[in-house]
């Protein structure tokens, strides 16, 4: 492929400059060493790029996870398992390096840039375009796209037109709208001929009703089970570290979860989430331990008790939700009292009005299936030619890196795709 020349005219457009179309351009770009000439243009909406990476991780970026399974993602296992074989973490660990981004690994297996700053991921990935003669268009708004057979794609910006024979949709999902991700993207795909499966926010924090006692509890984190019940049926069970905030819950375990609540709340019904403030211990273990605690310490008050299971702060609060004196001897504890507790304390139902919304969602759920994307080029099956990556798809990951894993791999193996490159034997793994 040679590169078709003049300011609006390129061999591969890329739509979208964050984590994927960043990845995508790098690795069309590198094409370049094995002999071809291409031209690789990026056309952003934001004025300045790479938003999102930069406030990623809490100004740190979580690049990727130390292990990546599909289990660490939600949407069609089958075909995200085959994506990710594509770039293995070790080949991402060693793709950042070759970039001049050393990573390190933390306890909880996230991996960082060493410079605990998220700058150096994105200068590597901007400098890497720059070396590789990939055009960078910040303020480019893209707003429609054709297709002819003579002029491959039209793609009608902010100020003009491109053409381009290869086009790679990178435009993100509606996370953190004011970073340029406002879900427009989603139409783009829709007027090509794909399907876009409900939207909803995930990795978002929830909402609790007012009258809770959360805003009383205001930056605790205590470690929590956390079960989601739709229609009876359990759908979702994990536990981590729940934070308590002015408007409700957040922390990765509320995070991971909230994906199950804002989906069955888009599908018209409601799931109900509690949790087990005790994680590990049934109903019974607990009953237990009071029983044999108010024998041993007849006159402990109850609030004293409980912090030998969780937080003072909020064993206060618990006992006052559910209308026990905290300050009552154990021994004095009424036995419909203590069974209250007791079920407050391993099956709490927590009131959540709404999710915080998309200006504080990390992620999207829902987006182009992907059924209708070939795994091993990330090319449409509808639209040959036209490549879609990263968050505009129906994948979503957990915390932990997972989802720029996500944005590196399907980049990585459209940019290569569009450029002409073909992968060394099969990477079909199911
Ligand atoms: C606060 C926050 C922290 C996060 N931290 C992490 C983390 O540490 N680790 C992790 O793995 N994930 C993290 N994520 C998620 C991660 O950032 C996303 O999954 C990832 O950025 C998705 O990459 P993407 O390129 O598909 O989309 P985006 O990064 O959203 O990029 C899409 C780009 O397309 C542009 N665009 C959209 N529409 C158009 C258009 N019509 N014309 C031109 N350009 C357009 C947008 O301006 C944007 O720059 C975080 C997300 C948020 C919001």
């Amino acid at each position: 492929m040679s590169n078709v020349g003049g300011p609006d005219a390129c061999d591969i457009a890329v739509v979208g400059a964050g984590a994927a179309g960043l990845a995508a351009a790098i690795a069309a770009g590198d094409q370049t060493n094995t002999g071809h000439a291409l031209g690789i243009t990026l056309l952003e909406s934001a004025r300045t790029i790479g938003a999102k990476i930069l406030v990623s991780g809490g100004g740190r970026c979580n690049v990727t996870h130390e292990t990546v399974t599909p289990q660490d993602y939600f949407g069609n296992r089958r075909i995200i398992k085959n994506v990710l074989a594509a770039l293995p973490v070790k080949d991402t660990v060693a793709w950042f390096e070759s970039m001049g981004v050393s990573l390190k690994r933390e306890e909880t297996g996230k991996l960082f840039p060493v410079t605990n700053k998220s700058r150096t991921v994105l200068n590597a990935l901007t400098d890497r375009c720059r070396k590789l003669g990939v055009v960078i268009r910040p303020d480019h708004r893209v707003a429609d796209i054709e297709h002819s057979q003579d002029t491959g794609f039209v793609i009608r910006h902010r100020h003009g037109t491109v053409h381009a024979k290869k086009l790679i949709l990178a435009t993100g999902g509606r996370s953190l709208p004011k970073s340029g991700s406002d879900g427009f993207g989603y139409e783009l795909a829709r007027r090509l001929g794909h399907e876009v499966t409900p939207t909803v926010p995930a990795l978002v924090p929830l909402m609790l009703d007012d009258r809770m006692f959360h805003k009383t509890l205001s930056g605790l984190s205590q470690e929590v089970e956390l079960t989601t019940v739709v229609a009876g049926r359990t759908v979702d069970q994990r536990t981590g570290s729940l934070l308590w905030t002015h408007f409700g819950i957040s922390g990765p375990v509320v995070m991971d979860a909230s994906r199950f609540w804002t989906l069955t709340r888009e599908q018209g019904s409601m799931a109900q989430v509690s949790a087990s403030f005790l994680p590990g211990q049934t109903q019974e273990q607990v009953r237990q331990w009071f029983t044999a605690q108010a024998t041993d310490h007849p006159r402990r008050s109850l609030a004293r008790l409980l912090t030998h299971l969780i937080p003072e702060r909020f064993a206060e609060a618990l006992c006052r939700q559910v209308a026990c004196d905290p300050q009552q001897a154990i021994a004095q504890v009424r036995r419909a009292d203590r069974e209250r507790l007791i079920s407050s304390l391993t099956k709490f139902a927590l009131p959540i009005e709404r999710d915080r919304g998309w200006n504080y969602a990390e992620v999207t759920a829902g987006g182009v299936p992907l059924e209708e994307i070939n795994y091993q080029t990330m090319e449409s099956k509808l639209f040959p030619g036209l490549y879609l990556v990263g968050e505009i798809l129906d994948c979503d990951g957990r915390i932990g890196g997972f989802n720029f894993q996500w944005a590196w791999t399907t980049g990585f193996l459209a940019g290569g795709a569009a450029a002409g490159f073909r992968p060394r034997g099969e990477h079909h793994v199911a």
